[in-house]
Formats: structure tokens, C-alpha cells, sequence
């Protein structure tokens, strides 16, 4: 028998546990991107569902209905209502949870009128007992006319069944639920007779979906059956009425719940969770125990890829015959490897706490709990996801914004995000502090280093809020909002689901952010490595010259730290950094910090990579050295003092905490908002603003 690949489509409203589902179908063998042309997520992964048959499964993003309110929802219509798609399902499967039945059938019954096969997935079975809900699945699926899979993705109970469940897609009827045209029978017979090949269902998602829909003629459709907007929106809300009587029907034969079992533990924590003074102290100290945890837990995997890669680094320049491709390797590509690899332990440990905070339910009480605050600036509650995941990057931040229907606070969002203290300033953060900030403890348990470190994170936040609150006032959109959350119940998370998006944040980081790192390092490695003059090819003997001159003794330690730093000055960066050195000499820079600032516009955390690749650089020979205890080192040629001092290192921490140093940012927001406007506006305020603070701070403090 050939082997066989069926096209399944994992459908269902938001907290159903669809990714849940997902992962257990498709475990590791999962690949994440986008939908081309939008930045809306696309996952898939393939199933093997016997020797010979395999799954590819697409999960489409949560939506309630096909009643499309954003950009995610049209991905989902899109979809099924396409043929020619290359991911057109064989088979839909709606996912939806025992408790929730009667709101998630909804969903159910307008794929199933697509006359797509539809299996449903009853997830959560595992919690039927202890909410005393009882299901009579053969009455359900008759009544559904589909089969249906009992499923705890928890447990991991029902998952073969489902897997037999698509085997066997065929044997499915596609019978719809719902006969549209007792919606308003004489516009739906014109309708059937102006189209008679084509399904009344899809024709009247093409006529209230603001969807491209490529097979139909759409304009032709609209043009000839329109109808008011308020007639529209008339005859959708009779459909909704007539698809929740067809669902109370099914479920009064087919569902029993005793009412007596619904305990009050998560009215009460809600009540307390989401309280006016407890429910900011508790999300307050959350967010506190996360990054202290952060700093704490990290340093331990960091210091050690720190040390393995300069080990590395000398082992390759000690072992391997000196030329420029040891060079390139022990100074451009090994260091640049390590910038990547270095930020895997806090990428990791942020998206678990995320993800925990957001499995567990919680996160969905902090939106609510923020709505209040957040309206007042301008933003949604849901902005809050934006503006805390953004503490692991800008780019998924700001995509992630999306699900705000309100363009205005979307839009405020998407500007303000990229202050939120993303992990890649982490690095630049946790080594500066490390430099500036003795290792004390106060009140005996809190260090001093993580407490600045939180204070930089609230910094970042309270320019974001303060930036949003000029944004409203100034941006005149004209857009209302109504908020929407829902509360899922409080759920211990599923170690998969939590493992399996740590995992996949950090792949996506190492592939994206990474390439650029590694590529950027190898190119300053060249820019330092070599320089246009025949200052830089002579520069041993220049030195020495010098010396002989100024009766230096002659070392050869000595004239190879010399004729390095000699090379650095004379070399493309050199002198890239000297050009600049103008402007941010009264920020307290020199022109080495210089060059890193100029190379870190491509992204923040090349900032320490540059310093690691330009101190290397003037480095040759010497013992195993670490980029801190390098940095802690260097002083100032003339004066003698440390360039990395308290007021510098303040300085360069305002810079980074408020800098637009990140190109991958201004790409995706140029995508997200469709013009060059907003992301230069973005630039130019927040580095003129950086450079004013930084400025103002070194000034004050020098
Ligand atoms: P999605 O939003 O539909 O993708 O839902 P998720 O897969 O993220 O799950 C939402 C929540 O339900 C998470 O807290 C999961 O741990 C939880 N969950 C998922 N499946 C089950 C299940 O079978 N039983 C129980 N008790 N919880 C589940």
C-alpha cells in the first residue's frame, strides 16, 4: 500500500486545549512559521497514524466563530473555504471542552456546514467527575450526525481513538447541522438559483466575510445580493439563535450536569487574584520572583558557555597552524556562536515562566486585572501580553499584539512594546550591573545586582505606559473598544505544552536573531582584523620603531600588546569608532564602546559580542580571559581610569534601556503597521531620547 498523507485541520475556540491536542498528536515533529504576506502564526506537524499513513496537521488559530473580528479569525475562513489551498483539510477536527460544550459547539456546527468531514474532540475529559457532568457520546454523535473523540489531553486518554477517528475520515457524513436558508428563505432561494453550484453556506460567509476569497466571483456575489449592514448583521444574529436552539436540543439529549458538584474555589481565587490591592501585590511579587530567578539561575549555564567558548576559542588558536582562517574561526565565527548560544538559558527561563503563568490560567486574570489601568493609557488589557512578553523579545511582542480588534490600541501597543526590557538587553544589563553594581545583599536576601536589574525592567515598562499615554493624546484615531476576556479555570500546566513552547522560542530565536548575530560578528571580525592603510600592514614595525625610540624595553609580550592595540586604531572599526567618538564622548563612551553602539543597531546584544570580538582582537597569546574581566580591565590610555565606571556604565544602561537598537524590530513593525512612517518615528524618539537621557546621566554623575 502507498503511503498515504491525510490533511487535517485542528479548529477550535480559544483554552479548549487545541494546542494541547496538537502536541500530543504531533509531539517534537513540529514546525512553526507564518502565512505568507501576514505575520499571523502557521503551525503544523505531522501525526503517524499507522505503518503507512501519516497526518499533517495544521493547527489554525482560536477562534469563536467563522464570524471573522481579526486577522487570525480570516485565516481560519480563508482556509476552509478554498479548495484549491495546498492545506485544504481532508478533515476538520473542532476541539472543544466538556465544560464549555454549549459555547464551543457553535464553532462545530458552522465548519460542519462547509460539508467538510468534522470529527469533534471533546477535550478535558478528565475533569467530567469532578464537575459531575455526564456525556451519552452515542446519543451526541447522532444527534451531530458526526463521530466524536473523548479525549484528556492531560491524561492522554482517547488520543488512538482519535487517531482511527481520521484513518477513517471518509466513513463521515457532511450533512450540514443547520439548513441556511430558514435564515430568510426567499433571499437564499435567489441566492441558490444565482449560484447553483456552490454551497448556500459558503455563499453567505463570502457575503458577510471580509475575507479574499479567490474562487468565487466575490464582487459579483456582493454586488447583486447586497444588503444593509444592520440587514446583515439582522440575519447573523438569527443564524446565531438558530445554531444555539440546535445545540440546546442536542445537548439536552445528550449532556447531564449536576449543578451541585460546581465548587466555588475559583470564584474565590478570581476574587482574590483579580483583587483592587492583593491582585497587583500578587502579580507585583510574581513578576519579581521571575526576575530574580532570572538572574539568579541563569548566571550558573551563562558563566559556563562563557568560559567553554573563550576555552574554545584558545584551544582552536593554540592547536590549529596560524592564518587567517584560525582567525576567522577563534575570533570571528567561535565568539559570535557564543553571543547566540549564551542567550538560550534566559530565553528558556522566561518563556517557561510565561508559559506557566499563561497555562495555569493566570494571565488571563492579569488582563482583566490591567484593563483598568491600561484604558487610561490609551491601551487594551490585552496589551499587557505584548508588554510582558515583550520582555523576551519585541518581534513575537509585537506580533502578538494582533488579537486587539482596536486599531488605535493596537497601534499604541506596537509603538511602545519595544521598551518593554527584551532579553537581548539582558546581556548588555547583566554585565554592565555585574561591572558597576557591588555583589551585596540587602535586608540579607535581596542582591543589589538584581534589584537593579528589576528597576531597569520597571524603567522600560514606565516609559512604555508614560510613551503611550502621549501617544493617545496625540494620535487622533477615532476607534471604540469593547473589552472581551475570558477566564479560563485554573489548570496545574501540562509539562508538554510548557517544554514544547520554551523549546520552540528558543529554536525560533537561535534561527532568526541568531544568523544575524553570527553574521555580524564574522563581519566586524573582518572590519577589525583589517584595515586600509599601510598603517595597519606595518604596524609591528611602526611599533617597534616607536619604541626602539622611546627606549621601551622590548618584550615581546610588550610589542604584541602594542602592535595589537596599534592594529585596532588603524582598522576599519577603528576608525568607524574614532568618527563617531565626537558625539558620544559626553555620553562618556570612547571610541572602542563607540563601535559597539554602531554595530549593536543591528540588534542590542551584539553589543557585548563586539566588545568580546573587538578586546579580542587585542588579545593575541594571551591567557584564557572572560569579556567581563576584559571590560573590568580597560582603562583609559591617559587618565588611567576605568572606562567601565559607575557614571559610563549608568549612561550606557539608559542608552540601552531606551535605544531603538534593533533592526529586526523596525522590520516587523514597518510589516505590522504597513508604512515607514511609524517605525522611523519610533526610531528617531526613541534614540534621541536614549542619547538625552544617557547624556543627562553621565553629566550628573561623572
Ligand atoms: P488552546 O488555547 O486551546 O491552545 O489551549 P491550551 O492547549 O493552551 O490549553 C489551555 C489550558 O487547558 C492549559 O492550562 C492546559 O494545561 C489545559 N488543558 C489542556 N488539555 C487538558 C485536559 O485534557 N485536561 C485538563 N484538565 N486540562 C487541560
Amino acid at each position: 500500500m502507498q503511503n498515504a498523507t491525510i490533511k487535517v485541520a485542528l479548529i477550535g475556540n480559544p483554552n479548549v486545549g487545541k494546542t494541547s491536542v496538537f502536541n500530543q498528536l504531533t509531539g517534537l515533529n513540529q514546525q512553526v512559521g507564518n502565512y505568507p504576506g501576514i505575520t499571523v502564526e502557521k503551525k503544523q506537524g505531522i501525526c503517524k497514524l499507522s505503518e503507512t499513513i501519516k497526518a499533517k496537521i495544521i493547527d489554525l488559530p482560536g477562534t469563536y466563530s467563522l464570524n471573522a473580528s481579526s486577522i487570525d479569525e480570516n485565516v481560519v475562513i480563508e482556509l476552509l473555504l478554498n479548495k484549491k489551498d495546498e492545506d485544504f483539510p481532508d478533515v476538520a477536527i473542532v476541539v472543544t471542552e466538556v465544560e464549555n460544550l454549549k459555547r464551543n459547539l457553535l464553532l462545530f456546527t458552522q465548519i460542519k456546514d462547509l460539508e467538510i468531514p468534522t470529527i469533534l474532540v471533546i477535550n478535558m475529559a478528565d475533569r467530567m467527575q469532578l464537575k459531575g457532568i455526564e456525556l451519552d457520546i452515542p446519543a451526541l454523535e447522532k444527534e451531530l450526525n458526526t463521530k466524536i473523540a473523548l479525549v484528556s489531553s492531560r491524561k492522554k486518554t482517547g488520543i488512538n481513538e482519535l487517531k482511527s477517528l481520521i484513518i477513517n475520515y471518509n466513513s463521515l457524513s457532511t450533512e450540514p447541522c443547520l439548513n441556511a436558508s430558514i435564515i430568510d428563505p426567499e433571499y437564499f432561494d435567489n441566492l441558490r438559483r444565482a449560484f447553483p453550484n456552490q454551497l448556500l453556506y459558503k455563499l453567505w460567509l463570502v457575503i458577510t466575510q471580509d475575507v479574499n476569497f479567490l474562487n468565487l466571483e466575490r464582487n459579483e456575489i456582493k454586488n447583486s445580493f447586497t444588503k444593509s449592514h444592520s440587514d446583515l448583521k439582522r440575519l447573523q444574529q438569527k443564524e446565531t439563535i438558530k445554531r444555539y436552539q440546535f445545540i440546546n436540543d442536542t445537548l439536552k439529549i445528550g449532556q447531564k450536569v449536576d449543578k451541585t458538584k460546581a465548587t466555588n474555589l475559583r470564584a474565590k481565587l478570581d476574587r482574590i487574584l483579580t483583587h483592587k490591592i492583593y491582585g497587583y501585590l500578587i502579580f507585583f511579587g510574581i513578576l519579581m520572583l521571575i526576575f530574580q530567578s532570572i538572574f539568579d539561575w541563569s548566571t550558573i549555564p551563562m558563566d559556563f558557555i562563557d568560559e567553554t567558548f573563550t576555552s574554545l576559542s584558545t584551544y582552536t588558536k593554540n592547536n590549529i597552524p596560524a592564518g587567517e582562517f584560525t582567525n576567522l574561526l577563534s575570533e570571528g565565527i567561535i565568539p559570535g556562536i557564543s553571543g547566540i548560544v549564551i542567550f538560550i538559558p534566559q530565553i528558556a527561563f522566561l518563556f517557561l515562566f510565561i508559559s506557566v503563568l499563561e497555562e495555569s490560567g493566570y494571565m488571563s486574570r492579569v488582563v482583566f486585572l490591567m484593563d483598568k489601568i491600561m484604558s487610561k493609557f490609551g491601551l487594551s488589557g490585552k496589551s499587557i501580553v505584548p508588554l510582558i512578553s515583550g520582555t523576551a523579545c519585541a518581534i513575537p511582542a509585537i506580533m502578538g499584539a494582533r488579537n486587539i480588534e482596536n486599531w488605535k490600541e493596537r497601534l499604541i501597543t506596537i509603538l511602545v512594546t519595544p521598551f518593554t526590557t527584551c532579553s537581548a538587553r539582558l546581556p548588555v544589563y547583566s554585565i554592565l550591573i555585574s561591572l558597576i553594581i557591588p555583589e551585596e545583599r540587602v535586608f540579607g536576601f535581596l542582591s543589589l545586582q538584581g534589584l537593579t536589574l528589576m528597576l531597569l525592567y520597571l524603567l522600560g515598562f514606565g516609559m512604555a505606559i508614560v510613551s503611550a499615554m502621549l501617544l493617545n493624546y496625540f494620535l487622533k484615531l477615532n476607534c471604540k473598544s469593547y473589552f472581551v476576556i475570558e477566564m479560563p479555570s485554573y489548570k496545574v500546566p501540562m509539562f508538554k505544552n510548557v517544554a514544547l513552547n520554551v523549546i520552540e522560542k528558543t529554536k525560533s530565536f537561535v534561527a532568526g536573531a541568531g544568523k544575524i548575530i553570527l553574521a555580524l560578528s564574522v563581519i566586524l571580525w573582518f572590519l577589525g582584523s583589517h584595515g586600509p592603510s599601510s598603517n595597519f600592514k606595518n604596524a609591528e614595525k611602526i611599533v617597534i620603531q616607536e619604541m626602539t625610540k622611546n627606549k621601551e624595553e622590548l618584550s615581546t609580550e610588550a610589542i604584541d600588546n602594542k602592535t595589537n592595540s596599534y592594529k585596532l586604531e588603524n582598522s576599519y572599526i577603528g576608525i568607524m569608532g574614532k568618527t563617531i567618538e565626537p558625539v558620544i564622548k559626553p555620553l562618556g563612551y570612547d571610541w572602542k564602546i563607540g563601535i559597539a553602539v554602531v554595530s549593536s543597531f543591528a540588534a542590542r546584544e551584539v553589543f557585548v559580542g563586539t566588545l568580546a570580538t573587538i578586546y579580542n582582537v587585542g588579545n593575541h597569546g594571551e591567557e584564557e580571559v572572560t569579556i567581563r574581566k576584559r571590560m573590568a580591565a580597560e582603562v583609559h590610555p591617559v587618565t588611567g581610569e576605568k572606562i567601565f565606571n559607575f557614571a559610563s556604565g549608568v549612561s550606557l544602561l539608559l542608552f540601552y534601556a531606551f535605544a531603538m537598537q534593533c533592526m529586526s524590530t523596525i522590520a516587523i513593525v514597518k510589516k505590522e503597521t504597513n508604512s515607514w512612517k511609524w517605525p522611523l518615528i519610533q526610531f528617531v524618539f526613541m534614540s534621541g531620547f536614549a542619547y538625552l537621557t544617557a547624556l543627562i546621566a553621565y553629566q550628573i554623575l561623572k
